[in-house]
This record gives C-alpha cells, structure tokens and sequence, in this order.
C-alpha cells in the first residue's frame, strides 16, 4: 500500500489528526513534522533498522512514531514504567543500538546511542518510504508480562491494517469520530488508536495520564466519540462520575478490553448509560479479535462477543479437535508473523493455521464467546476445574474487600484447592467463606484467606498471579 501518512495527507489534509493538551496538528501538518523529525532521527539511526522508543503518550512521542514509518525503522516500544534491569533486557532482546526518548525519561540505559527526541538537532534531508509493505514489521511490542518474561511480538501493517478494518466495520466510522487516547501507545491498545486514526481519516485525542477526573470532564465536555479503557480504568471512571452527569452526545463507545471485569462493574456502567463495547484480543493479535455489539450488551453481559469480520474463532482442546469448552483458538490476519528470538514459539501454538491463545472458554449456543480465564490459570480442584476470574467476580462484590486474587495450592486430599488473596478491611474467614458458600459451588470456594501488604500488577495494571503464590507462606492469614 502507499505510504498511509503521505495518502493520508493528500486525502484529508485539513482534518485535524491530533490533539495533544492545547495543540491541534491537521494531517497535512503532521506530515510535515513528521519529516521534520525524521530528518533529525536520520542522522543519529543511519545504520539501524530497527530503532527503540520510550514515551508517554505525548505529540512528540507520536510524531516519533510517524517519523521512524517514514524512515522505513521498525520501532521497539518500551514501556517507561518498567525497571532499568527489565528495559535492558528488552534492548539487548531486541538486538538494538538506538533508543530515542521523550524529556520525562532519565534514567541511564545500556545501550550505545541514548537520546533525547527534543535534544536532536542536525538535519540530513530524507525521502519518506513511498509504500508500507504488508509484510514489513513496523512495531515489535512486548506483552504486558502477567504470567512471566514479557515476550516481544512483531506486528506487520498487514496486522494493523486489518485490525483497523475489523474495528471500523464492527463500530462503524463516521467523519466527526474522535478518539481518546489514554491506554500506553507502547501497548497495542494505544498504539492501535494511532493506527487507526491514519487508516481512517480519524483525530487522535492523546491523553498523558490517566486521571479519572479529568478524562471524565473531557468525555462531558468535549466532542469525543470513543475511548479505550482496561478494567481498571472503567472502574474508576465509574467511581468519580455523579449520578446524573451522562458523557457528550457524540459518545459512542467505550472500548473495554485487556483483562476479565467483574459483572458489578458492567452493570454500574450500564447504569449509567455508558455505551460500553466488551472486547478480547492480545498483543499478539494487533488488539482485539472479539467484541461485544453494543445492541447486546444488556442481553449478553459478561460475554466478550462474537469473532470480527476478517477473524475465525474456534472452541478446540490441544490438538484443535472441536469441544464445547476449552481453548480459544483464532485463525486472523491480524495473528503477528511470530515472536522475537523465539523462531518456534509460534509455531508450536499453531495447528493448520489456527492460533491457540491458550485462554480457555466457550461460546454460547448464540455464538457469543465467554472468556473463563487463562488456562494456566485453571485450578483443578478434585476433577472439577475452577477458574480463578469467576471466584474472583463473586468477592469483588463483597464489602470491605477491594481487590482479590484466586490461585491454587496443592492439597493432598484434592490435589489442588483454591486460596485467596484480599486487601480490604474488617474481614473474617468465616463471613467469606458462608459468602462464598451462598453464591458458588463450594468446592470453588477459597479454603484460606491471606491478606496482602503488596499488590503484584504489570504496567497496564493486570494483576500477576505467581508472585503471590511464592508469598503465600509469609502472609498473614485471616482467622
Ligand atoms: P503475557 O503474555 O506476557 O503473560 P498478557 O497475556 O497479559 O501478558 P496482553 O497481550 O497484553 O499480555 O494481554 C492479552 C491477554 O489478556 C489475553 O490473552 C487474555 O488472557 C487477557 N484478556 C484480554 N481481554 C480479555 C477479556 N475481555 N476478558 C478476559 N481476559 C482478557
Ligand atoms: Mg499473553
């Protein structure tokens, strides 16, 4: 295809493309700046093809990422919340000289060239790259880290391109969308936002941090008519937002993806008439594959929804052979070209094409999907399997606890039984236990309760299940 900033210049050159704090930039000038900034990155990544970035979702940071597409440099996202040792580990993983940053980054990488995108001042006149290759990898993006080693996937604008598709015809596009972005443009959820918004002809509304009150003012006030949130995100949206105050006319979806939310949540949001859109997607599959239609979000709550367009779904066991229940495979042109370093490891998840997300869950006789959780997660408890998430929607209700995590432990009678671990005030085994008793089958509900002094998440504010296990024998155990 033809390079989509220049296309995108030429077709749409006066609509506005970004808006960051008090600056608005049109395609046109952003095409502009965009050279302009690579012309200066040209200098210091001659010899490099792949190029890594750190940035908070900032206009110097995306005008970054357009400067290194016109360059034809695959850039390696690096997210700024993680530890030098763990940031090292990525640079070296991914085999790079180079990492550009944005003002807020200081501390001391290792790796030979690191600099300062608003420190780059010499110039060195460059062509942009007349065509973005299907098959050229534009991004390597690191997983969120939640069950071990962040895992680096290479994403083709193929992936992108037909990822921007199955969203557009799934939520439809109109001339006036604007689209919020405030999930990490290191992480797939953010820079998806980006990609579409060039595809599309869409302004990009990049947001630094997420700050409920301040994203819940800008969804009142402002024209927006999407945002992407994960769980986490909505849950505090929901907390800070008055009863009577409803988002702006134009509001049309609210995309809601990236971990398991608890059905209390969905329906607060239902209450308040926010138009939310379930999905469920990775970052191996360039952000979602599934999504919920908002015209069945009452009747459908907790599903994830139905594969999009270009995706094919399947419910198999390990060998693929069709089941009711088990793992979620999916065949999509979005699925990555494979993972960085690790030639076989996709491979070894893939069987004549489908991919096996080794999430588990089913899909109603309505074709809805309904993710239970991840496999590895899985407890099996006596020959009855317990997912962790289920048990863990059952607590998130329950008053005094304000966050929970289910993981199994050995048992020699059972093999395995669930334990919890809470944070929360005033409670006592014994009230968790009968609340438990009352809503779940018993052998679903925790023998023991821990309570924690340190909430294990990742950067995008998943919870991390191995940690705690490790802790379990230190942690002081409710009576
Ligand atoms: P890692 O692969 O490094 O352990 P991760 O899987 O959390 O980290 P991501 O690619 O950011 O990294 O997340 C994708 C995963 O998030 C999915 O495989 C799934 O387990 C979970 N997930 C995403 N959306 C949903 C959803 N709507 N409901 C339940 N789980 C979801
Ligand atoms: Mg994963």
């Amino acid at each position: 295809m033809e390079n989509w900033l220049t296309k995108r210049a030429r077709l749409t050159p006066n609509r506005v493309a970004v808006q960051y704090q008090d600056k608005q930039l049109t395609f046109q000038e952003v095409a502009e700046q965009a050279h302009g900034m690579a012309e200066k990155i040209a200098v210091v990544t001659e010899n490099d093809t792949r190029v890594a970035l750190i940035t908070h979702n900032t206009l110097t940071g995306y005008l970054a990422i357009m400067a290194l597409q016109q360059l034809g440099k695959t850039i390696v996202f690096i997210n700024w919340r993680l530890s030098v040792n763990e940031i090292n580990f990525q640079l070296s993983d991914a085999n790079v000289n180079t990492i550009l940053t944005d003002d807020s980054y200081t501390n001391i990488l290792k790796v030979e060239k690191q600099l300062k995108l608003s420190e780059l001042s010499t110039r060195k006149k460059v062509n942009p790259v007349t065509t973005f290759d299907d098959s050229f990898v534009t991004s390597i993006m690191y997983t969120s880290g939640t069950t071990g080693q962040p895992k680096g996937v290479m994403q083709t604008y193929q992936n992108h391109f037909y990822s921007a598709m199955g969203s557009a015809l799934n939520l439809e596009l109109r001339a006036d969308d604007s689209w919020l972005a405030v999930v990490p443009i290191f992480h797939i959820s953010g820079f998806s936002i980006i990609m579409r918004g060039l595809i599309y002809g869409m302004s990009v509304v990049l947001q630094r941090n997420f700050d409920a009150h301040q994203i819940n003012e800008l969804l009142v006030h402002q024209n927006i008519t999407t945002i992407s949130v994960v769980p986490v995100m909505l849950k505090q949206l929901l907390a800070d937002l008055p009863k009577d105050v409803n988002y702006n006319k134009q509001f049309r979806a609210m995309l809601l993806g990236g971990g398991p939310t608890d059905s209390v949540t969905l329906h607060q949001a239902q209450a308040h008439h926010i138009p939310v859109i379930q999905s469920y997607g990775m970052t191996e599959t360039a952000s979602q594959v599934v999504a919920l239609d908002a015209e069945y979000a009452h009747q459908k709550i907790g599903s994830v929804g139905k594969p999009l367009f270009p995706v094919r779904l399947k419910i198999a066991d390990h060998t693929g052979k069709p089941q009711q229940q088990g793992n979620i495979w999916i065949q999509s042109p979005t699925l990555t070209i494979g993972y960085l370093n690790q030639p076989d490891k996709l491979e070894e998840q893939m069987i004549d094409g489908w991919f096996n997300t080794e999430d588990y869950g089913y899909v109603d006789s309505d074709g809805f999907l309904f993710v239970q959780g991840r496999e590895g997660d899985m407890i099996n408890s006596g020959g009855e399997n317990i997912f962790p998430n289920e048990v863990e929607d059952i607590y998130a209700d329950y008053p005094g606890i304000s966050k929970v995590v289910v993981v199994g432990v050995p048992d020699e009678q059972w093999g395995s039984v669930p334990v919890a671990i809470v944070q929360g005030d005033n409670l006592r085994r014994e009230d968790l236990i009968q609340f438990g008793k009352n809503r779940i089958a018993h052998y679903k509900v925790p023998k023991h309760f821990y309570l924690a002094d340190y909430w294990h998440t990742t950067a995008s504010g998943k919870t991390q299940r191995k940690p705690f296990l490790s802790e379990l024998e230190r942690l002081k155990e409710l009576k």
